[in-house]
């Protein structure tokens, strides 16, 4: 037994502590593509042990990683610079749901999707639906700042935390924030933490806002010969003062991925499609879904499915969540980038997406969140072929310069973690990257905690 085996030991139990190979292997990796093996895991299972392990860590001057359920596309929960991979998967218990004050309390390693089942069953909602949502934890989606379809109505993940119980680098456990919408006491540590990449604490508990479930929902999914019609019509919906409750698009080449593999049938000369879905009281809707059919008709629409039933709703959402696995399986590698610029701006954005496809000689395939100009740019490659990582790396900055240009962003919901970390000063300024540098070496001077994310630089520069 190491002796770092042996002090974890001692906090945890013998039993919640592993550096067999096997385990760190497993805990290495994450749904990116950066492998690196953490000394030891260990798993959770109170705010206590959390803190009682950053105490130690401190003593050991010993990173910690904290880790949901490695769902991320950034790298996060990787041990880059070795150490401690802090599992809070065993912290899985909703503590509390509150339907007079509509809100729950939940442990950090809950899974999203049990959440929302569970506040379902209440005739309670939770919005925040990263596709990931079978397995990705409420933890990891705070430290995310986690999106999803449903975005364009009902906000990202930092507009549903109400509270956090957080333990700090130095291993004290604070509360942030409460129960209450209002709460104007103090700095608004809540936001802080929320998408801090688990750099700044770690969640131990979260009180989360909740919504009436919406009584109904009709889903549209609507085909136009051109992309320029679709994204025109994403503006023109919005400027109706529609707002769906999710707004997809997929491009002709996520289209040519799908094809033949969904129950419905793509037309051959489509050029884009988007999925509008309108929820709220039953009687409203079929008057609501009739003005978007009103506003997109003339912008190059060239045929439509409308769901009358729960069923081919859910054929419509089967073909969306076909698209990702569909996408991956035409290249051997596959890169996936995940911008967003201001909703006005899409038909520019993929225009340019389109010609830098043409002068890099890269397919690339485009859909995403059309509602708040979410693009998942997926870049299709070999890496095998010689000089290959280097064009790749090219394309991703201009990607990257052009959603900046357009005054949008590097990362609309994956984060920067290890992935974007050398790309941020394209789109923050050197006092904003300083004022963020010395927020953190000020909570954690030793840089304890999840070294080497959102900041390109070792553990001892930052
Ligand atoms: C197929 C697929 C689809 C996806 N779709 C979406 C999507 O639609 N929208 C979206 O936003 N994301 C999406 N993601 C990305 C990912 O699922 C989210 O970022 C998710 O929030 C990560 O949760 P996790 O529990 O897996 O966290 P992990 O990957 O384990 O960790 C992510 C980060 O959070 C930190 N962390 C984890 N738990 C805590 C905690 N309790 N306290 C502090 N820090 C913590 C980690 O250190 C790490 O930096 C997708 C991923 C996949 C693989």
């Amino acid at each position: 037994m190491s002796s770092l085996e042996r002090r974890l030991a001692a906090v945890v139990g013998r039993n919640r502590v592993t550096t067999t190979k096997t385990d760190r292997l497993i805990y290495g990796f994450d749904a990116g593509r950066g492998r690196f093996l953490p000394e030891a895991v260990v798993y959770a299972e109170s705010a206590e042990e959390v803190a009682a392990v950053m105490r130690l860590a401190g003593e050991l001057k010993v990173p910690v990683v904290p880790r949901g359920a490695g769902s991320g596309l950034t790298g996060g929960a990787l041990a880059v610079h070795g150490g401690i991979v802090l599992s809070l998967t065993r912290m899985n218990r909703i503590l509390e749901i509150d339907t007079e004050n509509l809100l729950a309390v939940v442990q950090p390693g809950v899974v999203t999707a049990e959440l929302q089942a569970q506040v379902e069953k209440r005739g309670l909602f939770y919005p925040p639906d990263p596709a990931s949502k079978e397995f990705s934890t409420i933890g990891g989606n705070v430290a995310e700042c986690a999106g999803g379809p449903r975005c364009v109505k009902y906000g990202v993940t930092r507009d549903y935390v109400l509270g956090l119980e957080v333990v700090t680098p130095a291993g004290e456990i604070i509360h942030t924030g409460g129960r209450t919408l209002k709460n104007v006491v103090g700095f608004d540590l809540t936001r802080l933490f929320v998408g801090c990449e688990g750099t700044l604490g770690i969640a131990t508990e979260i009180t989360l806002r909740l919504l009436p479930k919406p009584e109904a929902k009709k889903t549209m999914l609507l085909f136009f010969s051109s992309i320029d019609g679709a994204a025109e019509s994403v503006s023109a919906i919005i400027s109706a003062r529609i707002i769906p409750a999710t707004l997809e698009f997929m491009d002709r080449a996520t289209l040519a991925c799908i094809r033949g593999r969904t129950e419905i049938d793509l037309p051959e000369e489509c050029g884009a499609a988007l999925i509008v879905e309108v929820d709220g009281c039953r009687e409203w809707l079929d008057g609501e879904a009739a003005r978007v059919m009103a506003v997109v008709a003339g912008r190059d629409v060239i045929g439509s499915v409308v769901a009358e039933t729960e069923e081919e709703s859910e054929r419509i959402w089967q073909m969306r969540r076909a698209v990702s696995p569909a996408v991956r399986e035409q290249a051997p590698d596959c890169f996936n980038e995940d911008i967003v610029v201001p909703r006005s701006k899409i038909p520019q954005m993929i225009r340019r997406l389109e010609t830098l496809s043409v002068e890099s000689g890269l397919p690339i395939v485009n859909f995403g969140h059309a509602g708040d100009g979410n693009i998942h740019v997926y870049i299709l490659t070999d890496l095998r072929e010689a000089g290959m990582e280097a064009r790749v790396d090219a394309l991703i900055e201009q990607v990257f310069a052009a959603a900046v240009e357009l005054r949008g962003s590097i990362s609309g919901e994956h984060g920067v973690g290890l992935a974007k970390a050398r790309y941020l000063d394209m789109e923050l300024s050197p006092d904003t990257i300083a004022y963020m540098r010395t927020l953190k070496r000020a909570l954690d001077p030793d840089n304890i905690l999840n070294p080497g994310k959102i900041f390109l630089r070792g553990r001892d520069d930052e």
